[in-house]
Parts: C-alpha cells; sequence; structure tokens
C-alpha cells in the first residue's frame, strides 16, 4: 500500500535532512504505528504519504503510485486520507452531515450517492444519532470522529493519523482509537497511526521507530517494546505493564520481558507465585 525506497527529505529552507534513507513497505490492510520523540521526523513521514510533500532524493509510492508524478496528486489524496491533531482545523460545514458530504461533493458523486456514503460514514464511525449537530457543539473526541467520517467519505484504502488523539481527554482517546481499530479490522482499511501514547501504539500490529530521520527499530508491538533499555535511550516510553514486568524481572521475577496486557501480567504473576492461571 505504501512503499518507500531510500527516501530522503530536506525541508526547503534547511541543508539538515529530516528523513534519511527510509526504506519502508507497508501491507495492505495492516495497522502501523509510527514512534517517536519530538521532532524525530514523524509528521513529516506521514505527509509523504500523501504528497503534502515529496521526497528530496529516493521513491514514495501510495498503492503504486509514484508521488512524485503530478498527475497523479488527487488519486493519492484519494487512496490516502490524512487525519490531523487538531480537530477544529479540519471542520469547514455548519453541521455535521454537510461536513462529511463536502469531499464527495467536490469529487462531484451524484446527490444520491452522497447520501447513502454520509449515512454509511456517520455510521461506521459511531456518529450517525449526531448527524444534524453543529460540529462546534461536540466534543473533542467526537468531533474527531466526524473529521475521520469526511475522510471516509472519499473511500480512502489508508486511513493516515497525525496525533490524532493528542487534544483528547482519555474518553475522547479511547472513542478515536476504537472507532479507528474498527475500520481497520471490519473494513480492512490500513491505518498508518502516529502517536506518542504507548497504549495506543501497543494496539497496532507493527510499531516503527523513527530517531533523527531514521527507522531505528520495527516489528511487533511485543518485540518493540520488549527493548525495555533500548526505547528508554530514544527517549521514549513502554507501555506501564511492559515496564512493570521489566522492573519486576530484574527483581528476579519470572514474568516475559514482552508482557503487554493486564490479562497478560496478572496470568503471569499468578504462575510465577506458583498459583493457578485464569481460563
Ligand atoms: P515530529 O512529527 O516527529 O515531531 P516533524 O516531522 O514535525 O517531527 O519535524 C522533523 C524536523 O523537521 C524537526 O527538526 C522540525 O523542526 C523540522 N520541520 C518540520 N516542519 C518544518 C518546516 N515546515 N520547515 C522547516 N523545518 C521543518
Amino acid at each position: 500500500m505504501i512503499k518507500t525506497e531510500n527516501l530522503v527529505f530536506a525541508y526547503e529552507d534547511s541543508a539538515d535532512e529530516v528523513l534519511s534513507n527510509i526504506n519502508l513497505n507497508i501491507e495492505k490492510g495492516s495497522f502501523t504505528a509510527v514512534l517517536g520523540h519530538n521532532g524525530s521526523g514523524k509528521s513529516t513521514l506521514a505527509k509523504m504519504f500523501n504528497a503534502i510533500l515529496l521526497p528530496s532524493g529516493g521513491k514514495a509510492y501510495v498503492n503504486g503510485i509514484d508521488t512524485s508524478d503530478e498527475k497523479r496528486v488527487f488519486d493519492i489524496r484519494r487512496s490516502a486520507g490524512m487525519v490531523f491533531q487538531n480537530p477544529d482545523n479540519q471542520m469547514v460545514a455548519a453541521v455535521v452531515e454537510d461536513e462529511v458530504a463536502f469531499a464527495p461533493e467536490n469529487l462531484g458523486v451524484e446527490p444520491k450517492e452522497i447520501r447513502a456514503r454520509v449515512d454509511e460514514c456517520l455510521s461506521a464511525v459511531g456518529m450517525t444519532k449526531y448527524a444534524q449537530s453543529a460540529p462546534s457543539k461536540l466534543s473533542g473526541g467526537q468531533k474527531q470522529r466526524v473529521a475521520i467520517a469526511s475522510v471516509l467519505a472519499m473511500n480512502p484504502e489508508i486511513l493516515i493519523l497525525d496525533e490524532p488523539t493528542a487534544m483528547l481527554d482519555p474518553m475522547g482517546r479511547k472513542e478515536v482509537m476504537r472507532t479507528v481499530k474498527r475500520l481497520n479490522k471490519e473494513q480492512g482499511i490500513t491505518v498508518v497511526l502516529i502517536t506518542h501514547y504507548m497504549d495506543e501504539a501497543a494496539e497496532a500490529d507493527r510499531v516503527i521507530v523513527i530517531d533523527d530521520g531514521k527507522i531505528v527499530t520495527d516489528g511487533t508491538p511485543r518485540e518493540v517494546f520488549s527493548e525495555v533499555e533500548k526505547m528508554k535511550s530514544l527517549g521514549l516510553d513502554v507501555p506501564q505493564v511492559t515496564l512493570l514486568a521489566h522492573e519486576l524481572r530484574a527483581l528476579g521475577v519470572n514474568i516475559p520481558r514482552d508482557t503487554l496486557t493486564v490479562d497478560e501480567a496478572f496470568d503471569a504473576l499468578v504462575s510465577a507465585l506458583g498459583g493457578e492461571t485464569r481460563d
């Protein structure tokens, strides 16, 4: 779905490479989280995936299309929908359903088809009952779900989310993560999630860590987070449960180093203490 070959990028007014020699292959239907401390190049990389920025060197392909092909920018943008941090900056309409209809209207989709898409996309993000509401009246999590519905209305194959929960409260974060996971699992939409929340990254199939514009770690959440010291050296945390397992291991407790969830930690501890695990 997304492929980069020796991708290099520098902003025009700077000689410094923000992305260096990125070789990446993101499979159709996968859910990839991108981690990295501030300024490591995550947002810049995300912008390569829908041709907001073009490589200074090397190549980026989206759904097989070379992003440098100016004639295909429209196809790329439609294929790879992007959701940003601040939902307020993404809203243009005064009513939720008009917001979702906006992109397909601009694409010249038939009115009947627009109606169907709006209903389908609002339902996919669990916002059907707010179709007639004013976006300004919604909570942050609800606004972000409307923003996702607006992107879905273009029928994208890839959803790229750049810290979509950074401005939300814990409830809003949960709503958005649940929605994103469902779209990935039930509709097969390829997801690239940029986040600085480790618990969100733990929900992905794959975690990529960027540091200083380079991919430094790439694996399943279990593989990546079990390297607690490496993550710390990159200025990143690991999920709290994994950290607990790490510290217990240092105290001699026999608990797997790749423990990721509370349930796993519970079972491992019961077993380490000689009890019986739950079914
Ligand atoms: P992240 O998303 O990981 O915080 P960014 O991709 O936003 O990182 O930034 C990577 C680097 O590029 C940083 O050093 C940042 O200062 C620089 N940068 C980001 N946007 C611009 C821009 N528009 N012009 C020049 N430099 C930029």
